[in-house]
């Protein structure tokens, strides 16, 4: 059963209909209600619903709220109140789509639109200190006005849903566990009874997905004054608290330091985006499964993608192990400018089954068989059913070597091997020439085109029978030849090439086009020929 409800107060339709103040809502609540049931059908029940805040202003954002038939908590989930923690955001907005059993789910997924979009912590053009959105809500022993239009809508719609539980997802930079002064990789809540089965059951699900101490979530507290989970707990009397994933990741252990190594030296790793996102839903999951609001059929690690428009393209990125450098960063940035919807995937979405909710897999550069042993041989068989059954596949430069056919752990979708074991050709510009079927995709372009090269596969076909042969869209006009790789296969060897594997398209790309000053739209409508969208 679920833990009982209480009064939830005046209804979403209020708040919705009502692009002014609070109080302009409750005084005008029966005229709206009459005219919510003159508009609304005799059938409708209480499907999800959203509403937006801030409607005209520059920080317009949706919310989403499900609503079950059966009684239970009122859990408010907000995100993206920094503009530079980005996988709370993300992770919001693949929560809202979780069916819930009881209570009321809401979702605010992008709390500060303008700061997600420049990627700033504070809002852009306000002055200091009110543009820390998270300092702007009522204080301690002061029960308000919040400050600033934002802060205010927010603690008005979040007064209206009378929440029991109220989460904000954040980042912080270094992992707590492992000495940051920041609060990365915490759950930071009030030290309250109430709460503390709940945050257990939280940390234990997160954690057991952590193999190393120092990497562990750990519980901190209380929320800072001024925040949004702390105004909650002290003013609306909910269970109220921030999550933090970490955004940095720790260098692998070091048995033996080198005598010269300079520690500060090297930047640390970043965390994948993709599972800081799942920490934040196994941290949501682990709550809304002790709240009972979730069932056992929920999958956390199946992401939601097409649903929620499925007029637009949908990409998988992946940016898990074996990938580097700056190729994934550079492909969302151009398809996402281009209008498609862009949703980052680890190996454990792919092995529950996400890529069926996209239209087309993205690899990007790093090391094709990290990538493989990263996703397994469980993911590679996922990746192969889904372009199989007509999804896309775009794999650039490591990508495109966990596509190919010649290695025992090659997704074998594209019928070519690599010319030469030696893959350390080296990097540079080099040409490339499209082909006219590479002109029907990529459009009509200048003979040669410069394009930026790094160790990307030189190939060949491998004339593997199940698999069809591949058709070249453009050819290396120049080669790079370096560490001992042998000279001369290179030139006039397949840049780029399109194939069909079951009823799905993979694209071939061995150079960076996606790193390479005006050759940003190849990428783009490599991805939506892949997708086999006009
Ligand atoms: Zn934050």
């Amino acid at each position: 059963m679920c833990h009982s409800a209480r009064w939830h107060g005046p209804s979403f339709g209020e708040l919705q209909m009502s692009s002014g103040t609070l109080p302009a809502a409750i005084h005008r609540g029966a005229f709206v209600l009459v005219l919510l049931l003159l508009a609304l059908p005799a059938w409708s029940a209480d499907p999800p619903s959203s509403g937006v805040l801030g409607r005209g202003t520059a920080w317009e954002t949706n919310y989403y709220a499900q609503t079950s038939d059966r009684a239970g908590p009122t859990v408010v989930i907000t995100a993206g109140v920094h503009g530079d923690e980005p996988a709370g955001a993300a992770a919001a907005e693949q929560i809202r789509h979780w069916p819930i059993v009881c209570g009321k789910l809401v979702v605010l997924p992008l709390a500060n639109p303008p700061a997600l979009a420049a990627r700033t912590r504070t809002i852009p053009g306000a002055a200091a200190p009110q543009n820390n959105l998270n300092r702007n809500f009522p204080k301690t022993g002061q029960p308000g006005p919040p400050v600033g239009d934002q802060a205010e809508a927010i603690w008005q719609w979040l007064q209206v849903l009378q929440p029991d539980w109220v989460v904000d997802l954040h980042e912080g930079f270094g992992i707590r566990a492992a000495g940051s002064k920041s609060v990365g990789s915490s759950v930071v809540v009030r030290p309250d009874a109430a709460a503390d089965a709940a945050v257990e059951r939280m940390l234990a699900a997160v954690n057991a997905t952590i193999d190393r101490d120092d990497k562990r979530f750990v519980r901190l507290g209380p929320p800072i004054d001024g925040s949004l989970a702390r105004a909650a707990a002290e003013h609306l009397a909910a269970q109220a608290m921030i999550l933090e994933t970490s955004i940095q990741d720790l260098p692998p252990p070091v048995l033996k330091p080198a005598p010269q190594a300079k520690p500060d030296a090297a930047k640390p790793p970043h965390q994948p985006l993709s599972r800081r996102m799942r920490q934040h839903r196994l941290l949501v999951h682990a709550l809304l499964t002790h709240l009972k609001m979730v069932d056992s059929t929920l999958q956390v690690d199946r992401v939601a993608g097409r649903a929620a428009a499925p007029d637009k393209t949908w990409v998988a990125l992946y940016d898990a192990g074996g990938t580097g450098g700056q190729g994934g960063a550079a492909v969302e940035r151009i398809l996402a400018g281009a209008g498609m919807r862009v949703v980052r995937v680890g190996p454990e979405e792919i092995a529950a089954g996400s890529l069926t909710n996209f239209d087309v897999a993205v690899f990007p550069g790093g090391s094709g068989s990290k990538q493989a042993a990263a996703i397994g041989a469980p993911g590679r068989e996922q990746v192969r059913q889904f372009v199989e059954r007509g999804g896309g596949f775009v794999g650039i430069c490591a990508g495109a070597y966990l596509c190919t056919s010649g290695f025992e752990w090659g997704l074998k979708l594209f019928d070519a091997k690599t010319i030469s074991p030696k893959w350390q050709r080296g990097a540079g510009m080099l040409q490339m020439e499209l082909t006219p079927a590479g002109r029907d995709i990529f459009g009509d372009r200048p003979m040669l085109l410069d394009v930026r090269y790094q160790n990307g596969p030189v190939i060949t076909r491998a004339e593997i029978e199940a698999v069809p042969d591949y058709e070249v869209l453009a050819f290396f006009r120049t080669e790079v030849a370096q560490n001992g790789a042998p000279a001369g296969v290179m030139l006039d060897s397949p840049a780029i090439a399109g194939g069909n594997f079951g009823q799905g398209r993979v694209l071939f790309v061995s150079p960076h086009p996606e790193q390479t000053p005006g050759l940003e739209d190849l990428v783009h409508r490599g991805a939506q020929w892949a997708a086999g969208k006009p």
